[in-house]
């Protein structure tokens, strides 16, 4: 069956030592995962549990190059490590969640501020602050079979040589398994999903020019420009 104009492509990342792409389905970011950053969003991390939103599949960015979005002038960083999953499902055991796991990235979960915090204050969904063209800057993946199932580890995002976010993998309150688990729950999880694991404390904004270098221990480096 033909389609009625040429379907876009499939968004996809590569794979480090692999000359085959990772497609990808959808990206699920999961929010307030660290107490600390909890806190600095004005959150009390003992009486709200972290919850989940959506990025669109072509917000990811592979060129490292960010260009400074429109209809915002408060665009943050956030360093967030990102599991692939390889397979999916409904109703998935913590037990069993990390057999679905392909591999693991880096990425940023660049958002509008001053646009979320607006839709927060009326009651708002978050698309305008999270879901824009190029909000996804992502490394490579690397898979399970190479790096193994990090659960602890730096986390950190560097703006300009000068340290700004700086965490602990082993910090965020639900666990890879755990996230997993808890998505299969609501959603049917599907090979090509990806989940943003969350941020540490240190958000704030960039400008033009800034030069962000992003680090997981084990995994390849996220370098990104601000244009
Ligand atoms: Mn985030």
């Amino acid at each position: 069956m033909a389609y009625v104009f040429d379907p876009l492509p499939t968004p996809a990342l590569p794979v480090q030592g692999d000359d085959r792409l990772f497609p990808v389905h959808r990206i699920y970011c999961v929010g307030r995962n660290y107490a600390e950053h909890t806190r600095e969003m004005g959150h009390d991390p003992d009486r709200e549990p972290p919850f989940f939103f959506q990025k669109n599949p072509d917000n990811l960015l592979t060129t490292g190059e960010f260009p400074y979005p429109m209809a915002s002038e408060d665009v943050h960083w956030e360093i967030e490590m990102v599991v692939a999953l390889k397979s999916g499902g409904t109703k998935i055991a913590v037990e069993q969640a990390m057999d679905h796991v392909f591999g693991y990235g880096v990425a940023l979960d660049m958002t509008r501020r001053d646009l979320q915090g607006v839709a927060k204050k009326m009651g708002r969904p978050w698309e305008v602050g999270k879901a824009f063209e190029k909000s996804a800057p992502c490394t490579s993946l690397v898979s399970a079979s190479d790096v193994g199932h990090p659960d602890k580890g730096a986390i950190w995002l560097e703006v300009n040589g000068t340290r700004r976010q700086e965490g602990d993998l082993a910090q965020m309150i639900w666990s890879i398994p755990e996230q997993i688990a808890y998505l299969s729950g609501l959603f049917e999880l599907q090979p090509g999903d990806l989940i943003l694991t969350g941020t540490p404390a240190g958000v704030s904004a960039v400008l033009r020019g800034d030069v962000l270098r992003g680090h997981v221990d084990g995994l390849p480096e996220l370098d990104v420009k601000v244009v």
